[in-house]
């Protein structure tokens, strides 16, 4: 028998889940986002860099499906013809206290099996990067740059290929269990699926909540807002420049990212989104963090943060250098607690499969999340 289903959100993992479940289980997949274009939340709005797998934690979800979808995506760019350059990574200690951090960083990153990872003192650290500056570095060969929004559209081609459909400016305005199976409506129609699997990022309370099962985390948006270099200071950054981030948040801290089409961002900050404040987990996570004083979270919005941040570790950049640039709004989940929720989260609700939580690595991941997904949306019985 053939299955039906839909795949609520065409962000770079919903359509990777659509293409693997189509292919790998020949399901009639349908594709449905409530934007005009593909890839118009996260997908859209990163930093375009394909992690190695050097920040988490080891036996995570987010360390093995990072690792698997670095060679999942190398692969598929390549055979797509898509942009993937392996620019290489420098995460920079600027004080001899972040030397420590850096050292379990290493650690870490070769207990995730990242490749050719090397050590550098001050002076070799200038090799990679001639105009950063810092008392050590750890060195990633193989972290690439690639164009996700990119990815995300040849997905959706191959969704359109494999005899499935995405349907744009669809948004699911309401779900239904029925007899095992599961009816929504969107753009006023209505569709009955065998399985629903939802990836709706920053949506994706809304749709648990359509769906019955809201859970015990919620999305917290978080604001990333960046800054691109001038023509002129782009070559002081050769590939990405990134400092030892506080193990006491999910985010990387600001860096300097080239991307693919050769700007060169600074960012992103994390500024909390205050809208989220109606779920108690919001106000414990902001408490927490003001006591130990981590200024980031509440990002100070003025330029001349964004400077100091990237002279820190390129002390020629100067403001003449920097322009607002677009942002992006992370969807992170947060737990009832305040504790932000690090690893990737999917549960399997009967037919429906909700990914409650998709942050960063999960465009690099997401080739890798949609192989895992596939296996666990449950296959219809007889
Ligand atoms: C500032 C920033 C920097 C980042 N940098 C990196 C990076 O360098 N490398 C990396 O790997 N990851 C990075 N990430 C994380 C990465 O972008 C995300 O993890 C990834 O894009 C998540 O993909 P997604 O498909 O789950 O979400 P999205 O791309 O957000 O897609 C969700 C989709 O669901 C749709 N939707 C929501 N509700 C509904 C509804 N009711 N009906 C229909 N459609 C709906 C939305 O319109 C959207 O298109 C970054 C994220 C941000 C914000």
């Amino acid at each position: 028998m053939t299955e039906r289903i839909a795949v609520v959100g065409a962000g770079i993992v919903g359509l990777a889940v659509a293409r693997e479940l189509a292919r790998t289980r020949g399901a009639v997949v349908t594709v449905l986002e409530q934007e005009n274009q593909v890839g118009a939340h996260q997908t859209g709005h990163n930093s375009g860099v394909v992690h190695a797998g050097i920040y988490y934690t080891p036996g995570s979800l987010k360390a093995r499906l990072c690792r698997e979808g670095v060679a999942l995506l190398r692969a598929y760019c390549q055979e797509h013809r898509l942009p993937y350059e392996e620019v290489g990574k420098l995460v920079v200690a600027s004080t001899t206290a972040e030397r420590s951090g850096l050292r379990a960083l290493a650690d870490r990153a070769r207990a995730n099996g990242v490749p050719g990872l090397t050590e550098l003192d001050a002076l070799a650290l200038r090799e990679i990067e001639p105009h950063a500056v810092g008392v050590a570095a750890l060195h990633s060969p193989h972290t690439a740059i690639c164009d996700f929004p990119a990815v995300a559209r040849s997905l959706a081609r191959e969704v359109a290929e494999l005899g499935g459909s995405v349907r744009l400016s669809h948004p699911v305005r309401a779900i239904r269990e029925r007899a095992g199976k599961v009816e929504l409506v969107a753009a006023m129609r209505r569709f009955t699926f065998d399985r629903l699997v939802v990836c709706a990022g920053l949506g994706t309370d809304r749709v648990a909540a359509m769906a019955g099962r809201q859970g015990d985390v919620r999305i917290v948006p978080f604001k990333g807002e960046y800054f691109s270099l001038g023509e002129h200071a782009r070559s002081l950054v050769r590939g990405l420049i990134y400092p030892v981030p506080d193990p006491r948040y999910p985010f990387l801290g600001v860096h300097l990212t080239r991307h693919i089409d050769g700007e060169v961002l600074v960012g992103p900050n994390a500024v909390m989104d205050l809208r989220a404040l109606r779920w108690p987990g919001t106000w414990r996570l902001a408490g927490q963090h003001w006591r130990t004083g981590v200024r980031e979270l509440y990002g100070s919005l003025v330029k001349g943060a964004f400077v100091r941040a990237a002279q820190r570790y390129v002390p020629a950049l100067t403001a003449a250098d920097l322009r607002r640039a677009e942002g992006g709004v992370r969807a992170q989940a947060v737990a009832r607690d305040g504790r932000m929720v690090d690893d990737f989260v999917v549960d399997v609700h009967g037919p429906i499969v909700l990914v409650r939580n998709a942050p960063s690595p999960a465009a690099t991941s997401s080739l890798a999340i949609a192989k895992h997904i596939a296996g666990i949306v449950p296959a219809l019985s007889g």
